[in-house]
């Protein structure tokens, strides 16, 4: 059906904390807000980090999520408030479930001198998003096709499942394609899907994706043909899930379905409520809440394909 991509272009972000190391942010913006429940894309790297700092988020909450962690090069050091001090490695997801509320903090390891890697977030439907914390941890082994190597972290592609659980059906993968290869994947055709493009240049179904680049694909197509169209490894990440149908409301840390909801979460994170607990061992203070803004944030528009 659709044979066209959405191309999205990524906004450099600031990371909170001190040294602040830079990404780059493809969703959300104004003209998407989410592809499936995945509604949140921030790629770094690969970044020096003698020079840039590397990561340093100190503790902080999350509500209505689920955060996916992915690097391609580096260590993070994760610290949660269900006492989980986890190490995120290349090739291994680390999927933390908000719901009700969680607080974790994120540092990059002494011993890592690149950093390079994704930080996603995954909306929780309505019926879920106050579902009791978690933290599940998978390392995929890789999928060898002609031309590509795949590692399936959620969902299903090539043959190969995630054990990992989600809330609503969703596709996450790390595909490798060797230089100037071509393969066609069969996908859901009830998917929406996104190609971020995190080292080379290819096309998918026809049309061109730099470096950092989203391509979008709207449900309907049940294959998805990428092309590397360099002489090195092109690396991607590929998302998708059916269209999620809610309307969500997003401000800082939080996703909730109306202001309230936000101000509610903002004002136990700043009361230290047992909502999202206390992470231990993180050398620093946590991290405040920025104001309210003044007037009501309201939904985020999901607009369909034009
Ligand atoms: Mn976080």
């Amino acid at each position: 059906m659709s044979d066209t991509v959405e191309v999205l272009t990524a906004r450099d972000v600031p990371l909170g904390g001190p040294r602040a190391m830079p990404v780059r942010r493809t969703l959300p913006q104004r003209a998407r807000t989410l592809i499936g429940a995945w509604c949140f894309v921030d790629h770094y790297g690969p970044d020096d980090v003698a020079r840039t700092g590397g990561m340093d988020v100190a503790p902080h909450p999350h509500t209505g999520l689920q955060t996916v962690s992915w690097l391609f090069t580096g260590e993070i050091e994760h610290r949660d408030s269900m006492g989980n001090h986890a190490m995120v490695r290349p090739g291994e997801l680390n999927l933390m479930t908000g719901g009700h509320g969680i607080a974790h903090s994120e540092v990059s390891t002494p011993d890592t001198t690149v950093l390079h890697g994704v930080q996603l977030w995954v909306a929780l439907p309505d019926r879920d998003r106050h579902t009791a914390r978690d933290f599940q941890h998978y390392a995929p082994g890789p999928v060898h096709l002609d031309g590509a190597e795949v590692r399936v972290f959620l969902g299903t592609l090539a043959g190969a499942t995630s054990p990992v659980r989600t809330f609503t059906p969703l596709l996450g993968a790390e595909l490798l394609l060797a230089p100037r290869a071509t393969v066609t994947l069969d996908v859901d055709g009830g998917f929406e899907h996104g190609v971020l493009v995190d080292q080379g240049a290819v096309t998918l179904s026809g049309t061109p994706l730099a470096r950092a680049e989203l391509g979008y694909v709207a449900p309907g197509d049940t294959t998805l043909t990428l092309t590397n169209e360099t002489d090195a490894q092109a690396r991607l990440i590929l998302l998708g899930g059916p269209p999620f149908g809610e309307e969500i409301v997003m401000w800082w840390n939080f996703i909730g379905r109306t202001h309230q909801d936000i101000a509610e979460a903002r004002q136990e994170w700043q009361d230290a409520s047992a909502r999202f607990g206390a992470v231990e061992g993180y050398p620093g203070d946590r991290l405040p809440a920025p104001a309210l803004p003044h007037a009501t944030i309201t939904p985020r528009k999901n607009p369909t394909r034009h």
